[in-house]
């Protein structure tokens, strides 16, 4: 511990060290007058500020919180592939939380989108633990500049709302390691975040906050966190086991009531006074340290931040499909915008990352800014699922008369928060039916969806474009209008697989089908992971994007190992007559593993801006950790010697470029002959060969030569292990001195 945090600690008594480890309020850590220590606000979130003021006693709704700017969700940030932008959004963040008095940020939330049925998912990044790790790396980069502390959460494996208090998803080991952990432990180690959330749900039937392996062995003592461990809002159930497992800090706090029951554990002896120490003095390191970052409350250019929602947002759009090059939009010919949500666009979502906007532009508003010849028409009811007969007849007049078609749908603010999970991936019957209603009397439809998270699309052969604009902040329609019109040329990717339909998924079926048990039968098989190993069709693959220009990959060159690392380049030719972002995706296939793997696993990724008729270099450096897996029984990360295949591309599903490497890098796990070892895995180590050669060549050839025996007789011979051999008749001296043997020439 920090000597100046000792040394203050050393003068509070134990009511006051007790008081440290809850919030004094929803909001705010406990202040120590006694030494001048005052308190720190913290605030969701991770989409914009969330800071509810309570005037006197008064309880405030989720929604009522300063006008804040409204920045894309999770969802749309992740589609960027880009860390300079979501560095620039941590910053943007970071400068509005200093004005207003605000040290610590509830966020980023960077759990695996495990179901696109998960009710939280536009608030997470990806189903790929890379990209969520790197954004959410990032987005705290940008917030440390800042001087703004980051709080990362909900860890962990945290990937379904219903029941969230006491659900338990329950996995093996690897999995968790490889696919629900992996985000956090990048995180921890790459940005230091002063604090971890622990997530209200429980893991393998240990609640998470309770959970002394999660929160002290594996996130302290592995990967080195040494910041303070808050819980989720009320997540807490029994105060003094959370902090005996390695929580700080409870939040909200359940005031006096939290102070005495640890003052009483210590008296009992049932929290040591190191316990409380350690925690206490935790909470007040973060304290101290963020009090000497806050900077004056300078107001922010709220114009400009708007601006950043904007090119955050423009960043992030993914262009799913663009028949005919129908857009960009041809200017001076007329559009008809159909669809409410032209007008009143959904562009964040409920529970606790909703922000009070501070000025949120819709599409038809810019539009009419913009030079488009628009006319519009609502088509449904935002507020209903029925299907209304005449507005729909509306919209079909006016999409007739109109050159081009823009149509506005999407999952509406019932159809997904946080606090429930979803039931399916339909958009509502009234817009499912425009749609398709749209698309018997006019052609060359394109629709822009809104939407946290996947939705299932039966209309996609009938229309000619699609843009998923994903929950994208205030300034929604701006954005729109610009990657509408070309002004803008899309770059995002999806950082999830769409799939065809709902029953396509890993988890149809058993995902929140009991309450007390989420059980993750797919293992590490998750999102695209899953869908290649079955050779799934999927709708739209994880890293797809289209563009308004074309890239062309080439000089797929692998380097050679240096230390730990392995640099592969790549050439990227802007082969289109606009500027543009291309995001070329490396990933690994290990083709030797003696354990089940994904067929591939994005390893690296790169947002390079090109000019049109332009090429530059990209530069990817792999690490051992890139090409290694869990291997539970060591508990260690393992990388295995052998063949590899190293695709790049510009999506899971488009690989042009692969080679195949032979990698003798690693430290081998060392052979040790026993009398469970097979003949086949003998017989694939050089050193082991020979001495079964020259031990028993003999009997080996004899009984391959043997006329009768065929192939599939030699194949079962050698996977066999020598204990078989012994209890067939071979003398055991015999097989334990080749043992013996092997294993001392193995050691030389
Ligand atoms: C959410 C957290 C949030 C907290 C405070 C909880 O319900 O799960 O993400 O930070 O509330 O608003």
């Amino acid at each position: 511990m920090d000597k100046k945090v000792s040394a203050v600690l050393d003068q509070l008594t134990l009511e006051q060290k007790a008081a440290l480890v809850s919030g004094k309020n929803m909001w705010f850590t406990a202040a120590v007058d006694a030494v001048d220590i005052s308190a720190i606000m913290m605030t969701d979130g991770p989409a914009g500020l969330r800071k509810q003021i309570p005037k006197g006693g008064e309880t405030l709704s989720v929604n009522a919180s300063v006008k804040a700017i409204s920045y894309p969700s999770a969802a749309l940030v992740a589609s960027t592939f880009d860390r300079s932008l979501a560095r620039d959004l941590g910053q943007h963040l970071g400068e509005e939380a200093q004005a207003e008095n605000i040290s610590l940020l509830l966020g980023p939330g960077v759990n695996i989108k495990r179901s696109p049925l998960g009710g939280r998912n536009f608030e997470y990044y990806s189903e790929d633990p890379l990209v969520a790790g790197e954004i959410g790396t990032a987005y705290i980069n940008g917030l440390h500049d800042t001087g703004v502390g980051a709080t990362v959460k909900h860890f962990a494996a945290n990937n379904r709302e219903n029941h969230r208090f006491t659900n338990s998803s329950d996995m093996d080991e690897r999995t968790l390691r490889e696919i629900y952990l992996a985000p956090f432990e990048r995180i921890i180690k790459q940005a230091h975040p002063e604090a971890v959330m622990a997530s209200y749900n429980k893991i393998n039937g240990v609640l998470n906050v309770q959970n002394e392996r999660l929160l002290t062995d594996i996130l302290r003592q592995e990967w080195g966190f040494t910041g303070v461990v808050m819980s989720d809002w009320m997540a807490v159930a029994d105060h003094v086991a959370s902090l005996q497992a390695g929580l700080d800090l409870e939040m909200p706090g359940k005031g006096d009531a939290s102070t005495s029951e640890i003052v009483d554990a210590v008296k009992a002896g049932t929290i040591t006074d190191e316990q409380l120490d350690l925690s206490a003095g935790r909470v007040l390191a973060m304290v101290v340290s963020l009090l000497d970052k806050k900077s004056a409350q300078v107001p922010y250019d709220r114009g400009k931040h708007h601006e950043f929602a904007r090119k955050l947002a423009d960043g992030g759009i993914v262009l799913l499909q663009n028949k005919d090059h129908v857009l960009p939009l041809k200017s001076g010919k007329s559009v008809a915008f159909v669809g409410a949500m032209a007008d009143q666009p959904r562009y964040q979502g409920s529970g606790s990352s909703h922000v009070t906007p501070d000025h949120v532009v819709s599409a038809l508003e810019a539009a009419k800014q913009s030079d488009l010849d628009v006319q519009f028409a609502s088509g449904y009811e935002l507020s209903k699922t029925a299907i209304d007969e005449e507005l729909e007849k509306q919209a079909i007049e006016l999409a007739q008369h109109a050159d081009q078609v823009v149509v506005f749908v999407g999952y509406r603010d019932d159809d997904e928060s946080e606090g429930f999970d979803k039931t399916n991936l339909s958009l509502p019957e009234n817009q499912t039916h425009l749609i398709q209603s749209l698309a018997q009397h006019v052609a060359h439809i394109s629709v822009v969806l809104a939407n946290g998270s996947v939705v299932e699309m039966p209309w996609r052969d009938q229309v000619d474009a699609i843009v998923e604009t994903y929950l994208a902040g205030e300034a929604v329609g701006e954005a729109t209008i610009d990657i509408l019109t070309g002004h803008v040329n899309p770059s995002g990717k999806l950082a999830e697989t769409f799939p065809v339909k709902l029953t396509d998924t890993p988890s149809y079926g058993t995902f929140d089908r009991s309450n007390e048990h989420e059980r993750y039968h797919e293992g590490i098989f998750v999102g695209y992971r899953y869908y290649d190993l079955h050779r799934q069709a999927v709708a739209f693959p994880f890293g797809f994007g289209l563009s308004y220009t074309m890239f062309e990959l080439s000089d797929l060159v692998i380097g050679d190992w240096q230390e730990d690392n392995l640099k592969v380049t790549v050439t990227v030719k802007n082969t289109g007559s606009v500027d543009g972002s291309a995001v070329p995706q490396l990933y690994i296939s290990n083709l030797v593993s003696p354990v089940e793997k994904p067929v591939r696993e994005l390893r690296q990724f790169d947002n390079v801006a090109i000019s049109a008729g332009e090429s530059k270099t990209v530069t990817f450096t792999l690490h051992a950790r890139d090409f290694s897996w869990y291997d539970a029984d060591s508990m260690t990360w393992q990388a295995d010697n052998g063949l590899y295949e190293i695709a790049v591309g510009s999506s899971s599903r488009d690989l042009p470029l692969t080679k195949q490497l032979t990698i003798k890098h690693f430290a081998s796990q060392p052979l040790v002959v026993n009398m469970d070892t097979y003949l086949n895995v003998l017989l694939a180590n050089e050193t082991t060969k020979s001495v079964l050669m020259q031990m028993f060549g003999e009997q080996l050839a004899q009984f391959t030569s043997q006329d009768d025996a065929s192939a599939a007789d030699q194949q079962m011979l050698f996977n066999t292990p020598l204990r078989a051999l012994v209890a067939g008749g071979f003398p055991v001296t015999a097989v334990q001195a080749f043992i013996d043997q092997s294993n001392a020439a193995l050691k030389k």
